[in-house]
C-alpha cells in the first residue's frame, strides 16, 4: 500500500491533479475516484495512456505496473494528501460556508485580496469533499493566502472540509433555509454551518462575523471563540457600511471604525443581500490591512459572471439572472430586490426548488404567497412542484421548462426586467434565448 508520505513525495514531482480521464495533466497523478455511475479503477490505464505520471487505485485488479499506486480508498487517499499538504503551507487560509452567496462572497474576498497578495481562491463551485481537497492542491508555495469556499448539505460535512483545508480564519455567510432535506430542518443547518466555529474555537482561529445576523450572533455567542471580529454591526465592528444606491447597481458607504475613515465604492453586483458579501470582503481587506484604495479597487472591479444576481441587457429586456441555483432564502431575497427595482413592467419566472423534502410543499406554497404579494406585473412559475399550486393562483404556471420555452414563444415577454431563478436541476437558462 502506498503511503500518504510517499504519495506526498510523488505529488511534488507532480504538483497537477487531475481526476477526469477527459482532461488528463500531463505529468501528474490521476486519481481513480468512484462516482454513482462510474469507477475511475476503469480508467486507470487510459489516464497513464493520456500522459498521467501516476495513477492512484483501489483495486489491484487494474495495478499494471509501477505507474499504478495502490491505496486502501482512493478518496480517504486524496484528502489525506490534501491533509498533509495543507499542513506545509505557513499561510493564512481563509475558509467560508454559509447556506447562501458563499461564491459571490468568495470571489469578492479574493477579488479584493488580490490587490495586495498572490492568492489562490476556489475556483468556480468546487467546494465539496472532492472539490476543497484538489483546490488544497493547487496551492504552492508562491501563494500568499488561499480563499476556500466549503459546500453542505449534512451534516459532519464542514467539520471534514476543515480538517482538510485547517482554516486560520473562517466565516460563515448567514444561516438559512437551504438543504433543509440533508440537514435535518433550520436547526440542522445551524449545527452543521457551525461546525466552522467549532473548528475556529478549537484551534483558536479568527472568526468574521456579521454582527447583524441575530442567527450568527446567537451561535456565535453559544461559544467560546477567542478571535472575533464583527462586520455590518454588533460588538464594536471592525467595518460598518449603508447602501446609497440599489439600481442598477449596489453602491455603499462604508467606515473604518478603527480609524473612523470613510470611503464610497460602486460594485457592479446587484440585489441588496449583496451588501453583506461586500461588506465582509472590505472587512478582511481592512484586517490584512489593504489600504482603502485597494479595497475599493477590488470591490469594484469585480464583476460577476456567474449566472448569480447577473444583469443582462438583450434587445428586448433586461435580466436578472439568477438561475444558478435557488433555495427558500435566496428566492425571498431575490423576489425582494426585484420588488424594490423601479421598471415600467417587471415578471418573475420562478422554477422548483430542490432539496428540501417534506418541506417542499409548504417552503413552494411560501414563495408563491410572496411573488403574488410582491410588486411585480407579472410570475411564471415552473415545474411540478409549483405545478401542483397553481389552483386559484393568478399566475402563469408551467409543469417543465419545455412547456415554459412553447409558452414564451407564443406569448414573448417585452420591455421588462424579468428576474429567472430556479435549483441548477431546472436548468433556466434555456429560457434565455427567448427573452
Ligand atoms: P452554492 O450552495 O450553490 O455553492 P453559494 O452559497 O455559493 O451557492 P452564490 O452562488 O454566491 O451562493 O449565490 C447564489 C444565490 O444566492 C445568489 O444568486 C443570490 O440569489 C443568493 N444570495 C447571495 N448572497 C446572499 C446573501 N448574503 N443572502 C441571501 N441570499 C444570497
Ligand atoms: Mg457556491
Amino acid at each position: 500500500m502506498t503511503t500518504t508520505q510517499q504519495l506526498y513525495q510523488h505529488y511534488l514531482q507532480h504538483p497537477v491533479i487531475s481526476t477526469d480521464t477527459r482532461k488528463i495533466a500531463p505529468g501528474g497523478l490521476f486519481f481513480a475516484l468512484k462516482g454513482d455511475k462510474f469507477d475511475a479503477n476503469t480508467f486507470a490505464n487510459q489516464a497513464i495512456g493520456a500522459g498521467a505520471a501516476f495513477a492512484i487505485i483501489d483495486n489491484p485488479e487494474y495495478q499494471l505496473g509501477d505507474q499504478y499506486l495502490l491505496v486502501d480508498d482512493v478518496l480517504l487517499a486524496l484528502q489525506d494528501l490534501a491533509r498533509h499538504h495543507r499542513r506545509q503551507l505557513n499561510i493564512p487560509f481563509i475558509g467560508l460556508t454559509g447556506s447562501n452567496g458563499k461564491t459571490t462572497t468568495k470571489e469578492l474576498i479574493n477579488a479584493v485580496l488580490s490587490q495586495q497578495f498572490n492568492t489562490l481562491a476556489t475556483q468556480g463551485n468546487l467546494n465539496n469533499h472532492i472539490g476543497v481537497p484538489l483546490t488544497v492542491l493547487s496551492i504552492n508555495n508562491s501563494h500568499q493566502v488561499a480563499v476556500i469556499e466549503m459546500g453542505a448539505n449534512h451534516q459532519k460535512e464542514i467539520e471534514l472540509l476543515c480538517s482538510i483545508s485547517q482554516p486560520s480564519h473562517g466565516l460563515i455567510t448567514n444561516v438559512g433555509r437551504a438543504h433543509l432535506e440533508g440537514f435535518g430542518g433550520v436547526e440542522g443547518v445551524k449545527k452543521g454551518k457551525g461546525e466552522l466555529y467549532d473548528y475556529l474555537q478549537n484551534t483558536n482561529g479568527v472568526a468574521f462575523i456579521n454582527g447583524k445576523d441575530p442567527v450568527l450572533q446567537e451561535m456565535q455567542s453559544a461559544r467560546t471563540l477567542n478571535n472575533k471580529i464583527f462586520y455590518g454591526g454588533g460588538d464594536n465592528p471592525l467595518i460598518t457600511g449603508e447602501l446609497i444606491a440599489n439600481a442598477p447597481y449596489l453602491a455603499l458607504t462604508w467606515t473604518n471604525n478603527q480609524t473612523q475613515q470613510s470611503s464610497n465604492v460602486d460594485s457592479q453586483l446587484t440585489g441588496e443581500y449583496n451588501l453583506d458579501n461586500i461588506l465582509v470582503a472590505i472587512c478582511i481587506g481592512t484586517y490584512f490591512n489593504l489600504s482603502t484604495g485597494q479595497i475599493n479597487a477590488g470591490v469594484s472591479g469585480y464583476q460577476p459572471k456567474n449566472n448569480r444576481s447577473q444583469l443582462m441587457q438583450t434587445a428586448s429586456n433586461t435580466l436578472v439572472c439568477d438561475y444558478y441555483n435557488a433555495n427558500p432564502s435566496s428566492m425571498a431575497v431575490a423576489i425582494d430586490n426585484i420588488s424594490q427595482l423601479k421598471a415600467n413592467k417587471k415578471v418573475l419566472i420562478l422554477g422548483d426548488m430542490f432539496e428540501l423534502g417534506d418541506d417542499s410543499p409548504a417552503e413552494h406554497a411560501e414563495v408563491i404567497k410572496k411573488a403574488m404579494a410582491a410588486d411585480v406585473n407579472e410570475r411564471i412559475f415552473i415545474g411540478e412542484s409549483f405545478y401542483h399550486q397553481k389552483d386559484a393562483i393568478h399566475a402563469i404556471f408551467y409543469r417543465t421548462a419545455e412547456d415554459a420555452i412553447t409558452g414564451l414563444k407564443a406569448d414573448p415577454i417585452q420591455n421588462a426586467t424579468v428576474l429567472i431563478k430556479g435549483s441548477r436541476g431546472m436548468a433556466l437558462e434555456r429560457l434565455v434565448e427567448l427573452l
